[in-house]
């Protein structure tokens, strides 16, 4: 910390997108930079890709968050886990590597966001990567950030790869290049076995840089605003409240969850909403913490009739000493895993022109309570449409800072999703009664036969779905009276505040959201450093 405690650049949130942003604006040497985070460094575990999996519900890296009770979810409270450490949720994630279809971008960019077509992002996620596999037309090595593709074999992969080509889905090699459609090995943010959060692979390498400053366990309280100039922020570390002056700008970077909370708590939002918590206003801007949109993500299961090919039989007992042995030894087996080592872009109508449906496909069947493996074989196949259109919203319920927004998806509430998920399930049941699955297939046990009718498969959704954790448009970019960012990410009628996280899509990507909120954090460093020029 200097002195005065004044940086040309606060960054607060050092996620996805912040780690990217601290890492480009204090590769100029002429800038000081302060990253704020309210997580710790990190957790030993977090290298190890199965850790998605232990950090699902930890408090020590993740807010665990929760929704309201969701009306169309049979009332239940749908868990929202948000990474909470250094690398943010990209420390705790599943390391599926999707960057989405052109037709996201162009669609963010009919909206009225010049800037934001897939050809002007397409260049920003080729400079980010270094795709194993090679260069192409589509995809670039060099970049800071490792994508590989799983090397597991398992001859339940080969069988699912053929069910698809049996009912017309293609083996395809690349789901991030020319076109999206077809299943296939996902592609990972890992390294030579190890986890790529931002961390890794943004902040590590600027570390030790005299200009750039990380603060950990420290908590953003609120920003500081001189009439509708961003100042600063207020913060704590140890139930010490410090002060820290901005003198170009404070970048928000805490997520979909936590950004609009921060606005709100600093008096930016909604008048109503904002006066009801005794909250002055200091800038009314309706949009804030509204559009909120997820992928409700029903999970199918199978049991699985062939023995020794499923994880429940390869990782348990004596099986996931062999296994932990294996990753210490040569960094492979089940521990080296994304949540998904297949995953599948599906059309559920044949007359579409590109995906509507993503299937992460997955070889073993673990319990929805205590996530542990079950002991019987089995697999999980989690279903979700690409690009819902049911709109929620988070707001502040009180003014204090740990305290968690209300956090309402309602899910469901469109008649498209409902649609789509029911048709992404019977796609998927097409897909496992392929003639390629008759050595493994055992019988579907979740949803079950009972659950047929387009209503009780809502119903089974509504009582048992948990979301593909992907929060994305609280803070949505645009030019409408519900934006709250314009197509510089800068903050509709306040000066000297921008927000790059998740927060500013104005619609989902078809896909895993981590490479957008990467490619978000890329472009914001290029639109600030392109102004200091
Ligand atoms: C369990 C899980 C699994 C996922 N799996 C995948 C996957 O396989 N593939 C994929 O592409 N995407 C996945 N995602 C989604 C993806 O990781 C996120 O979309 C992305 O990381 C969000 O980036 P962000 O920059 O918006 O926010 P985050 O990465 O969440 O960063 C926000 C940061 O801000 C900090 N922060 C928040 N509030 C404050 C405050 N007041 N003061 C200081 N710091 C604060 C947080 O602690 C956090 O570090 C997953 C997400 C989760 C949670």
């Amino acid at each position: 910390m200097n002195a005065t405690n004044t940086f040309d650049f606060i960054i607060v949130g050092a996620g996805s997108a912040g780690c990217v942003l601290a890492n480009h604006l204090s590769a100029d040497r002429r800038f000081t930079v302060l990253l704020i985070e309210a997580g710790k460094m990190s957790h030993p575990l977090t290298p190890v890709p199965i850790s998605f999996s232990r950090f699902i519900d930890n408090p020590k890296v993740n807010w665990c968050y929760g929704s309201e009770p969701e009306p169309v979810m049979a009332q239940r409270s749908i868990p929202v886990p948000r990474g909470r450490m250094l690398g943010g949720s990209s420390a705790i994630n599943g390391l599926v590597y999707v960057r989405g279809q052109p037709l996201d971008y162009n669609n963010w960019a009919q909206l009225g966001n010049r800037g934001w077509s897939f050809d002007d992002v397409l260049p920003i996620f080729q400079r980010m990567e270094n795709y194993e596999p090679g260069a192409d037309e589509w995809r670039r090595q060099g970049g800071p950030l490792h994508v590989s593709e799983v090397a597991d074999q398992n001859p339940l992969y080969d069988a699912l790869i053929a069910a698809g080509e049996e009912i017309g889905l293609p083996n395809n090699p690349d789901y991030n290049g020319a076109d999206q459609t077809g299943l296939c090995k996902t592609q990972t943010t890992i390294r030579g076995g190890k986890r790529m959060s931002t961390a890794v692979a943004y902040l590590e390498p600027a570390r030790s840089r005299p200009n750039l400053t990380i603060a950990t366990e420290a908590l953003a309280h609120r920003l500081t605003l001189n009439g509708k100039r961003c100042t600063g922020i207020s913060y704590a570390v140890d139930g010490r409240t410090i002060d820290a002056q901005a003198r170009v700008e404070v970048i928000l970077c805490c997520g979909s969850i936590n950004s609009p909370q921060l606005l709100e708590l600093s008096g930016i939002g909604q008048p109503a909403l904002l006066k009801s918590q005794g909250i002055e206003v200091c800038h009314g801007l309706p949009g804030v913490g509204e559009s909120l949109r997820d992928h409700i993500a029903p999970r199918m299961g199978w049991t699985i009739s062939k023995r020794g090919v499923t994880f429940n039989d390869r990782a348990r007992g004596l099986g996931l000493l062999w296994q932990v042995a294996r990753y210490a030894i040569k960094r492979d087996g089940f521990l080296s895993l994304p949540s998904a080592p297949l995953v599948a872009f599906i059309k559920t109508h044949a007359d579409l022109v590109s995906p509507d449906a993503q299937l992460h496909l997955v070889p073993y069947a673990f319990s929805p309570t205590t996530r542990r493996l079950l002991d019987e074989p089995g697999m999980t196949i989690t279903v979700y449409q690409l690009r819902p259109e049911s709109l929620g919203s988070i707001h502040i319920k009180s003014t204090d800072p740990h305290e968690a927004p209300a956090i309402r998806f309602n899910f469901l509430s469109n008649p498209l999703d409902r649609q789509t998920l029911v048709d992404a399930v019977r796609f998927t049941r097409r897909l496992m009664q392929a003639p390629a699955m008759d050595q493994f297939r055992g019988i579907e046990f979740k949803p079950g036969p009972d659950v047929q009718s387009d209503d009780e498969i809502i119903e089974w959704i509504g009582k048992t779905a948990e979301t593909a954790y992907h929060p994305i448009g609280t803070c949505r970019m645009g030019n409408d009276e519900n934006a709250v960012v314009n197509n510089q990410l800068q903050v509709h009628g306040i000066e000297g505040l921008r927000i790059a996280d998740g927060s500013i899509m104005p619609t989902l990507v078809s896909g895993n959201t981590n490479a957008a909120c990467i490619m978000i954090g890329e472009k914001a460093a290029d639109m600030i450093l392109a102004e200091q020029r």
